[in-house]
């Protein structure tokens, strides 16, 4: 509940400070830098993912990329509170064009949101989604899922599809989930594909690695993220041979690097998220 508190917080704040002209990089630092001022970590380095970028976009250090007018600007929040997540987005519309598919995306989240409790499919869960897209004429990120989550794991095996009919694991009283929708255009591909590096990693293995700054470099991603994902610039900056020891920790797969997902027909996506608690009757948002 406080994770959950603090990624809304935070979450508000941030749709203010998204404006053309703002470096992605200000945009990420200024999300992490508001999670930790209220007393949580990230859970996940601030995703900053432009147009036809659906998820897994943050700033690399010295990142020049810059909002620019008519984009659709998704921002999607991570905090921890000792390993318990909250996992929240919006998408900022600088196109009005577009205001009506990011309406379709969060009355997809609506529509969820109303389903959730004990017992409910989830399989049922993404008919709901995917008709109140669709519906609006629009179209659901089929490959595209929400998550349950648990401690210091944010993807922890049972998703929550967009479309009807391919899931039917039922959700249990208790249980944490992030439920995202993604919407596209109605003639769009509604699929995403893997896309360049994102600079977003995690801990895999600890191996053989032949420098000692590569060594202390792994320790300390270990001790300080667990099994969470973390960005490059949070790890080589201030290290004098810190980029030169991380390429070591990629190249000898230490560290898994996440590819950017993006839109496999080049379209516009819009994106809303929330994360709740399932309940005997209903469920609580954490990230309301
Ligand atoms: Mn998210
Ligand atoms: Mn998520």
């Amino acid at each position: 509940m406080k994770a959950g508190y603090i990624a809304s917080r935070v979450r508000e704040k941030t749709r203010g400070y998204v404006e053309v002209g703002r470096p992605v990089i200000d945009i990420c630092n200024f999300v992490e830098d508001n999670i930790k001022k209220l007393g949580g970590a990230p859970a996940f380095p601030c995703n900053v993912d432009i147009d036809r970028v659906a998820a897994h976009y943050t700033s690399p250090l010295g990142d020049p990329t810059v909002i620019t007018d008519g984009t659709l600007v998704k921002i999607d929040i991570g905090v921890h509170v000792e390993g318990y997540i909250a996992d929240t987005a919006v998408t900022i519309c600088l196109e009005p064009r577009h205001t009506a598919m990011v309406e379709a995306a969060e009355a997809g989240l609506e529509a969820a949101i109303k389903m959730v409790r004990a017992g409910v499919a989830a399989s049922d869960i993404g008919a709901a989604i995917e008709n109140a897209i669709k519906s609006r004429g629009f179209a659901p990120i089929r490959n595209l899922t929400g998550h349950r989550m648990s401690r210091y794991i944010v993807h922890a095996g049972q998703s929550i599809p967009n479309i009807g009919g391919t899931n039917g694991y039922r959700l249990k009283e208790g249980e944490v989930y992030a439920i995202e929708p993604f919407a596209v255009p109605r003639d769009a591909a509604g699929q995403v594909i893997d896309g360049a590096p994102s600079n977003i990693y995690r801990f895999l293995k600890k191996r053989k690695v032949k420098s000692d700054a590569a060594k202390k470099m792994l320790k300390l991603i270990q001790a300080r993220h667990r099994s969470l994902p973390f960005a490059s610039r949070w790890v080589v900056g201030g290290v004098s041979g810190g980029a030169e020891a991380f390429g070591e920790l990629v190249e000898g797969k230490c560290v898994h690097s996440y590819p950017q997902l993006v839109e496999r027909s080049g379209a516009p996506v819009a994106q809303a998220e929330h994360t709740m608690i399932v309940e005997s009757d209903g469920c609580t948002v954490t990230t309301a």
